[in-house]
């Protein structure tokens, strides 16, 4: 019965870590998978983690029980409040339904399934390119994806005008998913100009905007400038459509094992006088959890605990803001040394592009091709895409990288 199942390739980037593993020589390194390492090369446990963990573990009523289906109440609370502002009209308004999910993919998950019940036959709009993953969740939805220009390879900026005839010409109603900083795989985010522009033309079509935030805190450090884009989408958006923010604590928690994210549905504001906000809040909050139980019963608890904890401590909350700028300056620094070795070393082309880009990433330009010739000749790993994951560099391989990248660039 079994007999005619293809086999599929290995996923492009854990295949880079399998390949990665097996590679025996003295020096290889890392571009690949998006998480964060510290100078060392090791994964980096926020000092602010450790502290919560530590607190939860004295807790004398501390267990291991099922938290309930919409997850952990405090989480959700506190997750809305740093990706929504202290000051949200919509969530001083009860507007937004907030539940957890199985981290930034189970929330993307949960849009689909949600769009794809209540919103059906509207196509989704995605970056051209995006992350790998997102084709793959809607399509498995039945949701149609149509790509918008975003990257202009050419100049190696944001192509806004085709971004924005792209949206002006969509299916009015389509939904738009953006992402809210950090781009993934570009590193490019509109600037602070073309955010309002973007957003006028999702407004002017009454496209419904889906924010994908994974990387709040990781392109600027600030977790309200990196939320910018969301609090003014809800601001220009969320009058006549609903918002959906799917968010993600992988990265900026460094949680990435543990499945911690949320996801929010921001209720329009309508006539507020003739419809019952809190009977929406309350069917949609029940539509959600009935996928989750269905899917997963409910979500992990421990990872969801330990975030809830620093989001809800102050002390612990500070260190975190501390232990993102840790982060976040420790990969502008090895943005900034490996412009500068690509320089001294003349390799030919301008670098300007990997300190311009921001967050986890660089789209270096370098051709599929280069990308082989860097992991074959020199044991440098990166996505086909040209993808570097920055956080893979440090003080003792940057040099070995810049002078791949040059002999690549060469011959
Ligand atoms: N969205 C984007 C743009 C991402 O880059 C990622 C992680 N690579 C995610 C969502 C989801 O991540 P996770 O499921 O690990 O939270």
């Amino acid at each position: 019965l079994l007999n005619d199942i293809e086999q599929l390739p290995p996923d492009a980037l854990f295949g880079i870590r399998q390949r990665l593993s097996q590679d025996s020589r003295a020096v290889k390194v890392d571009l690949g998978i998006g998480a964060y390492r510290d100078d060392n090369g090791k994964p980096w446990v926020l000092p602010s983690v450790r502290a919560a963990e530590k607190l939860i573990q004295q807790d004398p009523n501390y267990n291991h029980e099922y938290l309930g289906i919409n997850g952990l109440p405090e989480l959700a609370v506190g997750a809305a409040r740093i990706i929504f502002g202290e000051n949200s009209n919509a969530l001083n308004e009860g507007r937004v339904v907030s539940v957890q999910s199985l981290s930034g993919t189970g929330a993307l998950h949960l849009a689909a399934k949600f769009l794809s019940t209540f919103l059906a036959g509207r196509p989704l709009y995605i970056s051209e390119p995006t992350w790998a993953n997102h084709k793959g969740i809607f399509q498995s939805q039945g949701i149609k994806t149509v790509p918008y220009p975003y990257w202009q390879a050419s100049t190696k900026s944001l192509d806004l005008d085709g971004f924005l005839e792209t949206i002006r010409e969509a299916p009015s109603g389509s939904v738009i998913l953006l992402h809210a900083c950090a781009h993934n795989p570009t590193g490019l985010d509109p600037n602070e100009k073309q955010w309002p522009a973007i957003l006028e033309a999702i407004a002017s079509k009454n496209h419904i905007a889906l924010f994908d935030s994974a990387y709040q805190g990781f392109a600027s450090g600030s977790l309200d400038r990196d939320a910018f884009a969301i609090r003014l989408g809800v601001e220009k958006l969320a009058k006549v459509s609903p918002v959906f923010v799917c968010q993600s604590f992988a990265k900026n928690v460094g949680m990435y094992g543990e499945r911690v994210g949320c996801f929010h549905v921001v209720i329009p504001q309508q006539d507020e006088a003739r419809v019952d906000i809190s009977k929406i809040n309350k069917a949609v909050a029940s539509q959600l959890s009935k996928i989750t139980r269905s899917e997963v019963s409910n979500p992990p608890a421990y990872g969801a605990k330990i975030v809830s904890k620093i989001l809800n401590t102050p002390e612990l909350t500070e260190q975190w803001h501390k232990d993102m700028i840790t982060m976040s300056s420790r990969i502008t620094k090895m943005r900034h040394e490996l412009r500068e070795k690509l320089i001294q070393l003349n390799t030919p082309g301008n670098w300007d592009h990997i300190v311009d880009q921001c967050g986890m990433f660089s789209y270096t330009g370098l051709t599929s091709e280069m990308v082989k010739r860097l992991e074959a000749q020199h044991a440098v790993y990166m996505d086909s895409s040209g993808r570097a994951s920055i956080p893979g560099l440090n003080q003792g391989n940057v040099e070995h990288v810049a002078k791949a990248i040059d002999e690549v660039v060469r011959h």
